[in-house]
Formats: C-alpha cells, structure tokens, sequence
C-alpha cells in the first residue's frame, strides 16, 4: 500500500497535480455545508461541490472552513473579467498560474520575481515599444476566458535553460512563445520567409 505522501510524491515525478479532489468533489463539503446551495450571483441552486474552498481562518480552538459564495462558474467568469481589465492584471494572474505549476508540476523552471519587480520589467519594455510583441511584432492582448488567443501576452524566459529571474524575463504573445520554445530564431525567420513566398499574393485565410 502506498502512504498518503508517497501517492502524492509518484503524482508530482509524473508531473501531475497534487490537489487531493482536483474535480472539487471533497466530501468535507457535504458534511459542512449540506448538499446544494443558491449561487449568490446566478442564483441558481446548485451542488455543494460545484462551490470552491474560501481561505479559512483559526480560532484559538479549531480551523475554520469557508466556502464561496459564488458557485464555481460564476467565480471563473468573475475572474476572468477582473484579469482581463488591464495588463497589469493579467500579468498577476499569469503569475499566479506560474508558481502554482511550480509546486505542482515536475521540471517547471523557478519564479524567483516578485509581482513588482515583473511590473516593473514589463513598464521598461512598454516604454521602448508599446505593447508590440518584440519576436512577432504583432499587438500583444490580456484576454482571459476566450480560449487559446495567440496574440496574448506570455512571461518568456530568453534563455530557456534559466529560471524566471531579473535580466531573463520579456514579454510576447503566446505563438512567439510557443514557437521560440521548438525552433531558434534563425530557424523560425527562415521558414516564415518560406511560407510567406510560397503562399505570397494567392493566401486566402
Ligand atoms: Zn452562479
């Protein structure tokens, strides 16, 4: 039989989440909170376990555990539009979901910045040039919740083989990013030159 821990320790080499109810169903809930209960946005009743864990609190004698009052649908859409609002916003929560694969996934390089010192590296570079992406010169976005948009703005180290840390860190847009990760520069330029010749005059999207 394995040891609680050592499930934990085998989900963590194989790079997998550690969250004990990844899906939320944690019985706890239940037995706290009773089986549904209304959202206090959509108002709709719905199951306990389509509601998240609050921060809790201690009293001198136990742990006090809190759940939302939004169900988890509701607190998403919320979230997503309060990351969206500006790129300062966006940028904490992709930081946020930095350090969070940091604890819980394998081989993810360390975040050694804090929110305000990636703030400030990110003015520098808005400074010199605007919100233009610096690989693809394209306008970089901050929308959360819309799916897999290419043009949004992505923490990229320049030198993959270092952590996020002070004089490794920029700014692109996603499919920079994605692309930088397989191909070099010199690699990418050559077969976007390719690709723009070929299709050249007679592309149609
Ligand atoms: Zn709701």
């Amino acid at each position: 039989m394995w040891s609680k821990k050592g499930i934990y320790n085998k989900l963590n080499r194989e790079g997998k989440s550690i969250r004990k109810y990844p899906y939320g169903d944690d019985p706890l809930k239940i037995k706290l909170f009773g089986k549904t209960r209304e959202c206090s946005k959509c108002g709709k009743r719905k199951s306990i376990l389509r509601f998240h864990w609050k921060s809790f609190y201690r009293t001198k004698t136990q742990k006090v555990r809190r759940i939302q009052a939004q169900c988890g649908e509701c607190r998403v859409k919320y979230d997503n539009y309060k990351y969206s609002k500006t790129p300062e916003a966006y940028i904490r929560r992709r930081l946020m979901n930095l350090k969070q694969d940091c604890r819980s996934k394998r081989g993810r390089k360390k975040v050694l910045l804090t929110y305000k010192q990636l703030i400030a590296i990110y003015k520098r570079q808005i400074k010199r040039r605007g919100l233009i992406c610096p690989l693809s010169g394209v306008k970089m976005t901050h929308t959360l919740g819309k799916g897999d948009i290419l043009t949004n703005m992505s923490i990229d180290r320049k030198r993959s083989d270092k952590y996020y840390e002070k004089g490794n860190i920029q700014f692109v847009c996603i499919m920079a990013n994605k692309m930088k990760n397989l191909y070099t520069n010199k690699i990418l330029y050559d077969w976007s030159k390719n690709v723009a010749r070929n299709l050249g005059k007679n592309y149609r999207s």
